[in-house]
């Protein structure tokens, strides 16, 4: 049966007029909106309309993205030890005292923010990748950029491969400080071949990783990076709706004698307001005053705000995200509702504390349809671990990747637990024994950690992984 126009127009919820001017357009004849359609003409007509309303909610959402406002970067400071991370943070912290008035103190609120004519930058306040990791393995991302420092004065060193193996494992982006340049003994170039040899390409080779000479002594270079990071943030197109309900990350939390429970949370979302209720993991808050790292006093928080907040009555857990409640009876029954499932979770039969394997980590794979197996790989030697990593890159297949999160010499750190449970993977370690300590945190956080002293054993594994022939057994 041959549709008329009218009935096409019902069909598709338009007016009667909308339909006759696109067949105007379309070229197509008729008398009057009673007229019939060929059936083709009516197709047609269908699809145009529906890429039409495709686009329009396109644009729409678009449109509503575009009106949520730009929000300051968020940003970490991590390298190895003595290469400069304190000093860069201290740099910062006066530059941005020098430009208000003096006298100004300074709180530690977890964060501060750096203003600059280019826009506002929010620092974590502790270095290292330990304090990200931490809030990282409980599952909140709290970094856009992370600043990887490496004094130019020696080059790359462990804990900066570190450093690299948690920024891309959150997904941040990394932007390289040459540290030190004021030294006599200051090498950029082989900063430069140190990052080239980890396939870090930088800009100044055609790469693109900015890698940006600093003195944090004498401050040389810092308005640059700080410019970098700007931009790196202005390609990223950081948003964030400050009337969105309030949500972010507990940075840190402690019992002062005198105050009680003090936390510091950084808002990524929304606007916190002094009373308002809000819940981190099974602890909640009635907000009774905040402030911020100029000890100033404050009635509201936005995106990209630090605060320290009083009012929370047990210590939230570092790393934990919170949410804005509408009330108390909210907050209660969300934190209990959360206390009785851990519990529940505890109580369950044979699932307390039980290790997991390789073999657990492959089902999950096979279930998630994922195609690539993280590791962290440690070893005794040099040696050793550049033989590893050439038979492993040889392992690995088009169907399932190996990725090595972090390949280091030494015995398995809890960071490493923590990089491995962040990118859900495993850790294989080669003549070298983790201690008790990060046995129990692999343990506690799920992640799969086996020790080898043969590597033919530990290849066979992998290749039985790999190929998925067989289950591995430990
Ligand atoms: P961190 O362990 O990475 O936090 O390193 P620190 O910030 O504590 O710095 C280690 C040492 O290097 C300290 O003695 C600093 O004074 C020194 N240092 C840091 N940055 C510079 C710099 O740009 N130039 C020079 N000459 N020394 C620096």
């Amino acid at each position: 049966a041959k549709i008329r126009i009218y009935q096409l127009a019902k069909e598709l919820g338009m007016h009667n007029d909308e339909l006759l001017k696109l067949l105007d357009e379309m070229g197509v004849a008729y008398k009057s909106h009673a007229s019939t359609l060929e059936d083709s003409t009516a197709e047609t007509v269908k699809e145009l309309i529906g890429e039409q309303r495709v686009a329009e909610a396109a644009r729409r959402a678009e449109e509503a993205r575009k009106a949520i406002p730009h929000r300051p970067p968020v940003v970490v400071i991590m390298g190895h030890v003595d290469h400069g991370k304190t000093s860069l943070l201290d740099y910062l912290r006066k530059s941005r005292i020098a430009e208000k008035e003096a006298g100004g103190i300074t709180q530690h609120v977890g964060a501060f923010e750096v203003k600059t004519p280019g826009g506002t930058v929010v620092f974590i306040d502790t270095p290292g990748h330990e304090a990200f990791t931490t809030i990282r393995a409980r599952g909140a991302k709290v970094a856009d950029i992370a600043v990887i420092v490496i004094a130019a004065s020696e080059g790359v060193m462990p804990q900066t491969k570190e450093a690299i193996a948690h920024a891309q494992a959150a997904g941040a982006k990394i932007i390289f400080a040459a540290n030190k340049i004021d030294l006599p003994n200051a090498d950029i170039n082989k900063v430069y071949t140190d990052l080239m040899q980890l396939g870090i390409v930088p800009v100044a080779y055609g790469g693109d990783y900015e890698v940006i000479p600093i003195s944090a002594r004498t401050g040389q270079g810092i308005d640059s990076l700080l410019e970098t990071i700007l931009l790196t943030a202005e390609l990223e197109d950081l948003r964030a709706d400050p009337k969105a309900e309030a949500q972010g990350v507990i940075l840190e939390a402690r019992v002062d004698k005198q105050a009680g429970v003090l936390a510091s949370l950084l808002v990524q979302q929304g606007t916190l307001h002094v009373g308002d209720y809000v819940v981190a993991g099974e602890h909640w808050g009635k907000l009774k005053a905040m402030s911020d790292s100029e000890g100033t006093r404050r009635s509201e928080a936005g995106p990209g705000s630090a605060v320290q907040v009083l009012g929370f009555s047990e210590l939230p857990v570092a790393g934990d995200t919170f949410n804005w409640v509408p009330d108390q009876i909210a907050a209660k029954e969300i934190t209990e509702e959360r206390i009785a499932e851990r519990k529940s979770l505890e109580t369950r039969p044979n699932d307390g504390g039980r290790a997991r394997n390789l073999a657990d980590l492959m089902r999950g794979m096979q279930e998630a349809e994922r195609k690539e197996i993280n590791l962290v790989l440690r070893t005794d030697t040099q040696g050793s671990l550049e033989a590893i990593q050439n038979i492993l890159e040889r392992e690995s297949t088009d169907e399932v990747k190996i990725n090595l999160l972090l390949a280091a010499v030494g015995a398995p750190s809890e960071s490493d637990v923590l990089l491995a449970s962040t990118a859900n993977g495993a850790i294989l370690a080669f003549s070298v024994n983790p201690s008790g300590s990060v046995k129990k945190l692999a343990e506690q956080k799920g992640v799969p950690l086996q020790s080898f002293r043969i590597i033919y054993e530990l290849i066979d594994e992998i290749r039985k992984m790999v190929k998925g022939q067989k289950e591995p057994v430990f």
